[in-house]
């Protein structure tokens, strides 16, 4: 193996010419490049390559004899693998890289290459052999993969900033907000309070961190009806809403409070812990107190004054002169109606503060409830001309109510499907018996009542935003008639859609034992 022939070796006298033959074709049949050095000329420049070189690198057999491997690189010079290289062959030892190469059309591909020296029987390094394999696929699926983990890393990185942001966000709300709250873990521990519930109760952070929520203060969140309430927060998502607590708190002396609480998890942090969110309405009490004290003095001042007006348009009225005009007369009649009307708002504010103060006096009886609703009905029907009311159904049956109560219920009710359902003559009343309950409904096909309003049309002074101007009234209707039905052990309800109409329904116990005895 001594001198270059057409990047062939000469035959050596120990084997023939077809052996070696064989052995070339046996070389180029490989799919791997095979090159050969002579380490012993200078620059180490090659002395032989196979076909399988020649595909790989695009060069021609006579454009690789002769040359230093280095050519592969082309500009691409900077690279750790060649400094591998250059220290194997210093030291003449095997040595495997993976190396940035270009083919003769400049194209990049990564050459996984495996160099190995070649000694003689003194151990000194005359060649290198060198196997070469295009692993471009491989390399880029690699740096494929490198890519990825790199952009789910800054992913994470990024995920783990933005949750951070959100928890300082989170936490600058917690503090700001003017309710006080306190964050629990499901032993019921204090883990976090919030500036606002230090400043209102007066205490540290000592006071309360790492405390039971029930040793607080002197125990005023000790109640056995929100602990049972708390307590079924984390089994069953169910928050705590609206409990009032009236205490005499350590250091702010009786208040009163208003809780809210809730199961609060956020993704990948924590999960099973309890917010509660205190606020002290104790003046806002206070303020409703007094709106009503004002409703209940204001309304009395005015029924006394009114009733007298009232007795005098009656005198008037039978005392009025046969000659006198047609015009006096209807006024003196519009006059009287009027004084109805404002008799009858003046008893509806009445019955609000008597409700407010639990005044509400019902005078039970008993009485056929079919017949009470017809007779509410024809007197309404024959107050109105524009609607008609069919009754369907029958309870056959006796309550024990407060009749005028009940009427006064069903009067409201019927009143308001006719009043908000202008365009739609008909209106239907079922009367019903359900398990030991009456039923009554009222159906009108108005404009019905938005989901969000089906609850706050019972409270007191609330009206759905929009009708305000087109119709009168003072959202207290419901109000009187809800407690009304409460007091009587029913449950009034609305069933509605807005363009569809509204069903209003209230039951009534039977007070009669139910059929298996309870
Ligand atoms: P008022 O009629 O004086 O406003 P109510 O307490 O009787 O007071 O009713 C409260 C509100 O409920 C009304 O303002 C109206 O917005 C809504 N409402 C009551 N009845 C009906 C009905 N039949 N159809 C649509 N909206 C209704």
């Amino acid at each position: 193996m001594d001198s270059l022939q057409n990047g062939t070796f000469n035959i050596s006298h120990e084997t023939t010419k077809e052996d070696f033959n064989l052995l070339l074709q046996a070389l180029d049949a490989s799919i791997s490049g095979i090159i050969l050095t002579d380490n012993r000329l200078p620059d180490n420049p090659i002395i032989y390559c196979n076909k399988a070189f020649e595909t790989i690198s695009g060069y021609d057999r006579s454009e690789i004899i002769g040359h230093n491997c280095r050519f592969l690189q082309k500009e691409d010079r900077d690279q750790k693998e060649r400094q591998l290289l250059r220290e194997a062959i210093k030291n003449g030892e095997n040595c495997i890289v993976d190396i940035r190469n270009y083919r003769k059309d400049g194209t990049l591909f990564y050459n996984e290459l495996y160099m190995s020296p070649i000694k003689d029987e003194s151990g000194k390094v005359g060649y290198f052999i060198g196997v070469q394999n295009d692993v471009t696929l491989r390399k880029k699926a690699e740096l494929d993969l490198r890519q990825q983990q790199d952009v789910m890393e800054k992913r994470i990185v990024e995920r783990t900033k933005s949750l951070k942001e959100s928890e300082d966000y989170l936490a600058s709300i917690v503090q700001t907000v003017r309710e006080s709250l306190i964050v629990l873990d499901p032993e019921f521990k204090v883990l976090s309070v919030n500036d606002h519930f230090l400043k209102t109760f007066k205490v540290t952070i000592e006071d309360t961190q790492g405390k039971l929520l029930y040793d607080l203060g002197n125990g005023q969140w000790n109640i056995a009806a929100l602990k049972e309430l708390l307590e079924s927060i984390l089994p069953t998502n169910n928050p705590v809403e609206e409990f009032e607590v009236e205490h005499d708190f350590p250091h702010i002396g009786k208040k009163l409070m208003v809780l809210n609480a809730h199961r609060i998890e956020l993704e990948g942090q924590y999960k099973d812990r309890i917010l509660i969110a205190i606020e002290d309405i104790t003046d806002r009490r206070e303020i409703e107190r007094r709106k009503d004290d004002f409703l209940s003095i204001a309304s009395h001042e005015l029924k006394t004054p009114l009733t007298t007006i009232k007795g005098l348009v009656q005198v008037m009225q039978r005392m009025v002169p046969p000659e006198v005009s047609d015009k006096f007369k209807a006024i003196l009649d519009k006059t009287g109606m009027y004084i109805d009307r404002l008799n009858n708002l003046i008893a509806e504010l009445l019955d609000v503060s008597r409700i407010q103060t639990g005044n509400i006096e019902l005078h039970k009886d008993s009485f056929d409830f079919d017949k009470a609703v017809h007779e509410a009905v024809e007197a309404i029907q024959a107050a109105t001309k524009s609607h008609n009311i069919q009754i369907t159904g029958t309870s056959n049956e006796k309550v024990l109510a407060d009749e005028s109560h009940i009427v006064q219920v069903i009067n409201n009710l019927l009143s308001n499907a006719i009043k908000y359902a202008p365009d739609h003559k008909e209106v239907i009343v079922y009367i019903s018996r359900v398990s030991n309950y009456v039923k009554f409904s009222v159906k009108d096909q108005g404009m019905g009542i938005k989901q969000e309003d089906h609850k706050k049309i019972f409270d007191r002074f609330y009206r759905v935003g929009e009708i305000q101007q087109r119709f009168p009234g003072m959202g207290i209707g419901l109000y009187i008639c809800d407690q009304i039905i409460k007091n009587h052990g029913g449950t009034l309800w609305v069933e509605s859609e807005p363009g569809k109409g509204s069903t209003f329904s209230f039951t009534l116990p039977l007070n009669k034992p139910q059929p298996d005895g309870n």
